[in-house]
């Protein structure tokens, strides 16, 4: 049952608020299908960590087969998973002007099927629906390497350009988070006036450092989320709750304080 009075607040802070950062984690996309990576029995429990780093897959081929045959398995998931209500309230707070940046820690590419501005998406950890050449930087859709894959009946796709390993364009343990994109999220982190995190464990780095940001920086923060996080003194309104029907909610109170029926 979520709490009528946080839901209220909540919706008062994001109707006064001119510069909003949206943060989501994989809390956001549960409820279209996708697991987080601390539910039992995902992808994520068959396969060993230490086997998938950046390092192992630029050693040794039988880690790229690895890692492929691993990322492959995860993929379909996302590739068919669609939006759901909370991802729907991010793109209405867009349209309502209040959106500085929308950064996810999420891969699965459904803010931007769900409409949400590509130019205001910060991907932290990169996105499945991409390839890229680890040598050349050279960039493809997933759905191209895959068909090519498959025709070719490849286990590791190389690139075409320069003979490079291709990866999937997501983020590997070891490997460094795009700089460009790190630095323009504590930017924007630094420079608004709320902080809106939906469905993370703020346990992951850097990029739970955001909402300290954020907070050092004079911004309020809200947090809606299942279970109790690291940072839960410094947050100023928690809305503990599955993401969908929170923030449902809180666009409902939002809509009536913005003078437009629900
Ligand atoms: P996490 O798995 O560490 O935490 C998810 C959080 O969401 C948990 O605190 C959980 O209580 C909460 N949660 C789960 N379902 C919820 C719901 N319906 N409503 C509200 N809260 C809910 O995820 P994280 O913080 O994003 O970090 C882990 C890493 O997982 C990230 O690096 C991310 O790249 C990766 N990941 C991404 C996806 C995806 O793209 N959908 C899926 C799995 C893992």
């Amino acid at each position: 049952m979520l709490n009528k009075s946080l839901i209220h607040q909540a919706a008062g802070v994001i109707h006064e608020s001119r510069n909003i950062v949206v943060f989501t984690g994989a809390g956001i996309s549960t409820e279209s299908g996708i697991p987080d990576f601390r539910s039992p029995g995902g992808v994520w429990s068959q396969y060993n960590q230490d086997d998938l780093t950046y390092q192992k897959f630029m050693s040794h081929e039988k880690y790229r087969k690895l890692y492929w045959a691993y990322d492959q398995a995860r993929y379909p998931a996302m590739r068919d998973a669609n939006p759901n209500a909370a991802h729907e309230a991010v793109v209405e707070i867009e349209k309502s002007g209040r959106l500085l940046a929308l950064i996810t820690q999420n891969i699965d590419g459904l803010h931007q099927k769900c409409g949400s501005s590509v130019e205001k998406i910060y991907e932290l950890h990169g996105t499945v629906m991409e390839v890229t050449c680890l040598e050349c930087k050279a960039r493809w859709p997933r759905k191209e390497i895959v068909e090519k894959m498959e025709r070719e009946n490849l286990e590791v796709p190389y690139c075409e350009y320069c003979g490079g390993p291709l990866k999937c364009a997501t983020i590997a343990f070891g490997q460094a988070l795009p700089e460009e994109v790190l630095m323009d999220s504590f930017n924007h982190a630094a420079a608004c006036d709320l902080f809106l995190i939906i469905g993370s464990s703020l346990v992951v780095q850097p990029a739970a450092t955001l909402p300290l940001q954020a907070k050092r920086a004079g911004a309020r923060l809200i947090l809606v989320n299942l279970s109790d996080t690291p940072y839960d003194s410094l947050i100023d309104i928690i809305v503990k709750g599955k993401a969908t029907q929170a923030m449902r909610s809180i666009m409902t109170e939002f809509r009536k304080l913005s003078g437009l029926s629900s």
